[in-house]
């Protein structure tokens, strides 16, 4: 088995929530790290709106979803906290001694004085192409995943998708040298990027990609289970197919609790139910913050996460060193956090 990673504390999630808790933790001179599924900081913010502005974050006018994530990163980097992102937390056991045991979905596993639970409406995974056979082809010669420069692509690559995610999937195929890359989408107009777009379309114009219309229906398979082939509805209701020989799909993310609805939280409406002065919810030490917490008069608001996490971590402070005095300090006088945030 692999070596444990001890820290004070494990915050599970990096949304901007998780991430502004890892600050608050930073300044409580708590060890930390933060683990997201995601292979990018910021959960909704950056998965589901980057460009668009926010305009009820105190004092800031507008700021985008990216713009945040990047403001709460620059912020938490004196603290130098750690981060392990593309893995998802899959088991939370207690230990004899009173620390939680997690692991991710790679095998690595953390010991945790404390946890904190930022998990958001949950764990972002691909949308997966429902089609019969197309299980044994994952990883092989079908992914829900961008390309990489290490997957076969063979002669036929395929895209099936029409968002910035797909067509940088194109994009990645046709620079590795495919004579020409096959993308599949319902509609012949792309919900992404103009730039991206005008790429296509030159692509297409010069003969690199072929665009087809359609929903795939069936996947053809040889007589030895490789993937030979793909057939799709047009829009004009036929049934064309065409020979194929990778698929990678991108269809966009979904969020789902996964594992955490089995770690005896007492979930009531995929909520984690806390107590609203410290955010600790019925397991000892696990606390919970940001949309997946719940309280009376819980808000699914960025603000709102901001303050659970502070009130949190100065919970696990005064659990984790219950013996030392717990002082409310300024960051605009005190000079223990200046030194910390590098301002001194
Ligand atoms: P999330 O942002 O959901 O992040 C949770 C993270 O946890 C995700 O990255 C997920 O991958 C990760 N995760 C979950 N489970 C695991 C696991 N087991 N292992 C590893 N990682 C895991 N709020 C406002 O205040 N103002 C607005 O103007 C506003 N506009 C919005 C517009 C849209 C279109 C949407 C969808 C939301 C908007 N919100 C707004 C709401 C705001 O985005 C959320 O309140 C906020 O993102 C919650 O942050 P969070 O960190 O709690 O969760």
């Amino acid at each position: 088995e692999t070596v444990p990673d001890e820290v004070d504390c494990l915050v599970v999630g990096a949304g901007p929530v998780g991430l502004y808790q890892v600050f608050q933790l930073g300044l409580q001179e708590l060890s930390c790290a933060v683990v997201d599924t995601l292979p990018f900081l910021g959960g909704q913010c950056a998965e589901l709106y980057p460009d668009k502005p926010i305009h009820d974050l105190p004092g800031l006018l507008a700021c985008s979803g990216a713009e945040l994530v990047e403001r709460l990163n620059r912020q938490l980097e004196p603290l130098r906290p750690r981060s392990v992102l593309g893995q998802e937390i899959v088991s939370l056991t207690a230990e004899a001694d009173g620390r939680w045991r997690l692991a991710d979905a790679a095998g690595r596993v953390w010991l945790a004085r404390t946890v904190v639970l930022a998990a958001g409406v949950g764990a972002f995974a691909p949308r997966r192409l429902k089609l019969a056979g197309i299980e044994a082809l994952e990883g092989r010669q079908v992914w829900h995943r961008e390309p990489r420069p290490d997957d076969p692509i063979g002669a036929l690559p395929w895209v099936h998708g029409g968002d910035d995610r797909a067509l940088d999937a194109v994009f990645a195929l046709v620079e590795r040298g495919a004579p020409a890359v096959h993308l599949l989408y319902r509609r012949d107009t792309y919900p992404a990027h103009a730039e991206r777009v005008a790429r296509l379309e030159q692509l297409i114009a010069q003969g690199r990609v072929v665009r087809h219309v359609g929903q795939p229906e069936a996947l053809r398979l040889d007589e030895s289970g490789q993937l030979v082939g793909i057939a799709w509805m047009a829009s004009d209701g036929g049934s064309p197919e065409h020979a194929a020989s990778a698929l990678h799909i991108s269809l966009g993310l979904n969020p789902r609790l996964g594992p955490l609805a089995d770690w005896d939280l007492g979930l009531a409406r995929k909520q984690v139910p806390v107590d609203p002065a410290s955010c600790e919810t019925r397991l000892a030490g696990v606390y919970a913050v940001g949309d997946v917490c719940s309280y009376p008069g819980k808000l699914k608001l960025i603000v709102c996460g901001f303050h659970e996490a502070t009130l949190a971590a100065h919970a696990i402070a005064r659990r984790l060193r219950p013996e030392a005095p717990h002082i409310l300090e300024y960051t605009t006088s005190s000079a223990r956090l200046q030194r910390l945030l590098g301002v001194d």
